[in-house]
């Protein structure tokens, strides 16, 4: 078992080292496993307070009073996760929560937590996760003592970046977000002009630095890019744990 995910993933590296930086070419049959990568494993470090208050040019996405600024991602109803005093809980298996407004470049601030009661593990602990253009994936984890693959991870940019270091706060304990975005821009052929460039903040400590996305967020297979709106809504994701979020709050970058 170890023998062939070890050489799966030597396999999986020589594909991405052999391929140029943002091809757009056509998937592979490659499973899952092929685009995770365990090590090296992300330096544990602990973090200090980082949380925010909103300046005065930021647009208040959630504050605790309602979730006027987002609809459900599924079917653009209303959503229907839970809000408790200023905390907005996903409820598992209603889908995810999009914006009804749509951004650019952007500087982005959340807050969230994943749930004291640990359940499951790997990918199924405080899974959820910050897609911005609903596209371009930063991983929310419960990545405190739990072992998935470092591309995977609280605060990587899923399958394509682990974090520089792991931040993340124990179960329970509030986590900041504070993610600068450039969008790809594409010309009028749909050709790829500049990758989209993201730095992460976890914490108040850098995790991304500027790194240029390969694509958009794929499970399976290369991340490829292809033509999109210059502005997309962000979507927060519902991955099945009921995660918890606060103070979110954007800048657009325009
Ligand atoms: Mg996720």
């Amino acid at each position: 078992m170890k023998i062939s995910l070890k050489s799966s993933l030597l396999a999986s590296a020589l594909v991405i080292a052999s391929t140029p930086a943002f091809a757009q070419e056509e998937n592979t049959d490659l499973p899952p496993e092929a685009t995770e990568f365990y090590e090296p494993v992300p330096p544990k470090i602990e973090a200090g307070e980082s949380t925010t208050t909103p300046p005065s040019d930021a647009k208040i996405l959630f504050d605790g009073s309602d979730l006027s600024a987002f609809v459900n991602e599924r079917d653009g109803t209303e959503p229907t996760w839970n809000i408790e005093g200023d905390i907005l809980t996903v409820n598992p298996g209603t889908g995810g929560i999009k914006t009804k407004e749509n951004f650019c470049d952007m500087q982005l601030h959340l807050e969230w937590r994943s749930p004291s009661e640990i359940t499951g593990d790997g990918q199924g602990r405080g899974n959820s996760g910050v897609l911005i253009m609903e596209k371009y994936e930063v991983q929310i984890l419960d990545s405190y003592e739990n072992e998935t693959y470092t591309n995977g991870q609280a605060a990587s940019i899923y399958k394509q970046s682990p974090p520089l270091v792991n931040a993340t706060k124990a179960p329970g304990e509030w986590n900041t977000y504070d993610i600068i975005f450039t969008a790809p821009r594409f010309n009028d052929n749909g050709m790829l002009l500049s990758p989209a460039k993201i730095t992460v903040l976890h914490n108040g400590i850098v995790v991304q630095n500027n790194y240029k996305l390969r694509g958009p967020t794929e499970y399976i297979g290369i991340p490829n890019y292809t033509e999109h709106p210059e502005k997309l809504p962000i979507h927060l994701q519902d991955h099945g744990n009921p995660v918890s979020f606060r103070n979110i709050w954007v800048r657009e970058l325009n």
